[in-house]
């Protein structure tokens, strides 16, 4: 039997990747923002339906030149139910993360707890859309405003989601969305910002370029994070099936729904109102249910199928930040220790999908 993994990665098909990439080999213009770079920013700006974007070699670069482009400092607002690069970015850049708890039902940043959290030093909120659900967007920003705070949402599983008809990117300051091979949609690594503030254009750009700002000088403590042109032409392939893509997972998940809602013990994400999903990941919390998620993933194993634990830990458990910073999380501990992220991808069958739910059911 094929082995079925938590995620495939998009990929075209052999024949048109080559062709995308053919004009590289005339140009050998290999990186350093080429024509495909350019074609490829635009394309995606008008997917995400961004005001400005700019493009990156990965997401989590992406965040940490999110951060020093506001000029953040002292401490941040953020959540441990995350990829370890969030709070790795915050940390990384010199800033202290204090530890949001979050929403029981969507796992992102519990909105009601932010306040309390708040002191002089508090220079921004970094909330996480986890799996594809969305924080409280509009409760996050009327708390920044009131506080002067900055936002920089990890919009990493969030690709393609919009709240009513407004690309998720457009909420905060800045977003970053990831293009790993893992993600809904990639260009093998990579990732982008997107941003309202045109002012932060040149910053931004420089940044991703050693800080260089004209041949002769450089203006800011920059980093190398630009997007080559390989892995743009990947981005541009992969874009024109993207839609394709999420309707099969979107098919994928009714089924899953289907067949796991009302099951005793089991909890399924909430489906939030008016979001148009992106179907990223199916989680699922084992919450009294007849097995714990250890049995059930040993089962799904034996199948040649392979759930993970994601996230798990929480990022306040890491040894290198255990103890270290403030904020109580048990909400967040609490569905790290009993999550398990069950198989989704484009080209996952019903009969696949099937198969798992029985082995779960049974
Ligand atoms: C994947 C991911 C990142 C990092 O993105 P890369 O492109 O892999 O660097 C950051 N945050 C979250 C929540 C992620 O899932």
């Amino acid at each position: 039997m094929n082995r079925i993994n938590v995620t495939r990665s998009s990929m075209p098909s052999y024949e048109e990747y080559c062709k995308a990439i053919k004009p590289i080999f005339k140009s050998r213009h290999l990186t350093n923002m080429g024509p495909l770079h350019n074609e490829f920013q635009k394309k995606v700006g008008a997917y995400l339906c961004a005001e400005n974007v700019s493009l990156f070699t990965n997401g989590h670069l992406a965040l940490c030149i999110a951060i020093r482009a506001l000029g953040l400092k002292g401490e941040v607002i953020t959540t441990p139910f995350t990829f370890a690069s969030t709070t790795n970015a915050i940390v990384d850049c010199g800033l202290t993360p204090v530890f949001c708890d979050v929403n029981p039902d969507t796992y992102t940043i519990d909105a009601d707890k932010i306040e309390a959290l708040i002191t002089d030093k508090t220079s921004a909120i970094i909330p996480v859309h986890v799996y594809g659900n969305v924080c409280d967007v509009d409760k996050i920003e009327k708390i920044a405003n009131k506080h002067n705070l900055k936002v920089i949402y990890d919009a990493a599983h969030v690709f393609g989601v919009k709240i009513g008809d407004k690309g998720i990117g457009t909420f905060g300051n800045i977003s970053m969305f990831s293009f790993h091979a893992t993600k809904v949609f990639n260009t093998i690594e990579g990732g982008c910002l997107t941003y309202k503030d045109d002012s932060l254009t040149e910053k931004i750009a420089s940044l991703r370029n050693f800080g260089i700002t004209n041949p002769e000088s450089v203006n800011y403590v920059g980093t190398n994070a630009k997007m080559n042109e390989f892995q743009a032409a990947m981005g541009i392939c992969n874009l024109r099936y993207i839609d394709e893509e999420l309707v099969k997972r979107k098919k994928a998940e009714a089924t899953y729904r289907a067949r796991l809602e009302n099951i005793e013990g089991i909890k399924l994400s909430q489906i939030q109102k008016g979001v148009t999903k992106n179907y990223a990941y199916f989680p699922v919390v084992f919450d009294g249910y007849k097995y714990n998620r250890v049995e059930v993933a040993e089962k799904l194993s034996e199948n040649n199928i392979f759930a993970r634990k994601y996230f798990y830990p929480i990022t306040n458990e890491f040894s290198c930040y255990k103890g270290k910073y403030r904020g109580e999380t048990p909400i967040a501990k609490h569905i790290s220790e009993n999550v398990l992220t069950l198989p989704l991808y484009a080209g996952l069958t019903d009969n696949e999908v099937n198969l798992i739910c029985d082995i779960i059911l049974k």
